[in-house]
């Protein structure tokens, strides 16, 4: 707002700057007034006089005076902000028109019937994206309820996530699976989503990724029939699309991303690795003291040592990885699946990319002869990938990070939104947290 058009009529505070800055940006509306309480402040805007035709018949509208209508806007610290609109209303004049009395709308200030300003809906959801707020702890800073403020918020959202130009320029896709309830799939449709990662690299050569959508279902056609609703101008300008090892999403590539080379996503092939090891620690244990593992056990406690990195791992964890391997004979078995995951992990974390496809080589010519046969059935998928697997090296363009960080926020954000029960609203909100739409 300019100080032309700003500031207008009898104030009741002396403080012009900060009725100014409460409604920077809305040039539309003028402050009448401004008034402070300890903990809410109440701004009087209005619209300057115009001459208004009726929105039917054109005709000139006399006016037929104003409404107060009270506008929940974006608190001040622990300010709550309340905007009193004067909003202006007339009355058709024509004889035989059906409009009738009509009221002034200012899309930029609040949509039609709404009652959360639009620049307290952006600041929403802002929040929502950057700081993980939640929607209730949202609602309760602007004084509304969680269903008037994700009413306000949706439209917005499903107009970002309708705009098709958020899919322009991905040349590298990802595609994984999202479990998002553990309820019954009678009421709550499938426990499983497919969702698509952008793993496009920057100019500088940095992948930030982007979750570009959720779909129900885990299978082959799920994912085939997001590619195809994209178009042939998006599927022909993917040249890499990365999966988990799932028959399902490969077949889905074969069919709709002929000309893209598959690559196993190495953030799924490096817990592949670890969930080998967590199953021979179970077996061994079990099958040496007869119980789950409990308090006191060798083999208890050590989990999150054995799914760390090797060089990632103080003294002292060594140590007791060290004491716990070597308390019984048969927990080699447990240290060699450990090994493998190590070296597993070792082909990815290679400096050099020629250097870690050798690694990988040797995983796909040893893991399956294996005696262990948790290692040697990973050994077997693996070779069944083994283009896939391998063209990770032959690529360049792949990394666990991105995934995995794709992966965290969604993780983050589905335990701050247990309460979206419905997939729609839950895939908006998925979106807007990872990514996908760009305000
Ligand atoms: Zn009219």
């Amino acid at each position: 707002m300019s100080n032309a058009t700003g500031c207008a009529g009898a104030p009741t505070t002396t403080d012009p700057c900060a009725r100014c800055d409460v409604l920077l940006g809305l040039s539309e509306v003028s402050v009448e007034s401004v008034e402070r309480a300890e903990t809410s402040m109440t701004v009087t805007v209005s619209t300057p006089w115009h001459r208004m035709g009726c929105p039917d018949c054109g005709v000139v509208a006399p006016s037929r005076g104003r409404r107060r209508r009270v506008l929940h806007d974006v608190p001040h610290g622990d300010v709550r902000v309340r905007l009193v609109w004067r909003q202006r209303m007339w009355r058709c004049p024509e004889a035989g028109c059906p409009r009738g009395t009509f009221t002034e709308q200012v899309p930029t200030l609040v949509a039609a019937r709404g009652s959360i300003t639009v620049r307290a809906v952006a600041w929403a959801i802002g929040q929502l994206r950057r700081e993980h707020a939640t929607i209730a702890g949202l609602a309760r800073r602007l004084a509304v309820s969680w269903w008037a403020l994700w009413r306000a918020i949706k439209p917005v959202l499903e107009r970002l996530a309708g705009d098709e130009s958020r899919f322009a320029g991905v040349r590298s896709l990802g595609v994984d699976e999202h479990i998002w309830h553990h309820g019954d799939r009678h009421v709550r449709g499938p426990k499983e989503l497919t969702g698509m990662v952008d793993l496009t690299r920057d100019e500088k050569g940095r992948v930030r990724a982007r979750l570009l959508d959720l779909v129900p279902g885990r299978s082959k056609k799920a994912y085939a029939d997001w590619l195809n609703e994209r178009g042939e101008a998006f599927r022909a300008k993917i040249a890499v699309a990365a999966l988990d090892p799932f028959g399902g999403y490969k077949a889905a590539i074969d069919d709709q991303l002929a000309d893209a080379t598959a690559v196993l996503d190495a953030f799924h092939v490096v817990k592949l690795g670890t969930a080998v090891v967590d199953e021979v620690r179970r077996r061994v244990q079990q099958d040496t003291t007869g119980h789950r593992g409990r308090k006191g056990d060798p083999l208890f406690g050590i989990q999150t040592i054995l799914r760390a990195g090797a060089e990632h791992l103080t003294d002292k964890q060594w140590a007791r990885l060290t004491r716990a391997l070597e308390a019984n004979d048969a927990h080699e078995e447990v240290f060699v699946a450990w090994q493998c995951a190590q070296d597993l992990r070792a082909a990815y974390h290679a400096r050099d990319l020629a250097d870690g496809r050798k690694l990988a080589e040797h995983v796909l010519n040893s893991f399956h002869t294996c005696p262990i046969p948790e290692v040697a059935r990973l050994g077997r998928t693996l070779r069944r990938w083994r283009d896939a697997f391998l063209a990770y090296f032959d690529t360049g363009r792949q990394n666990n990070g991105p995934t995995e960080a794709v992966n965290g926020l969604i993780e983050l954000h589905r335990r701050l939104a247990r309460g979206y029960r419905n997939y729609d609203n839950y895939r908006l909100r998925m979106l807007l947290a990872a990514g996908g739409l760009t305000t």
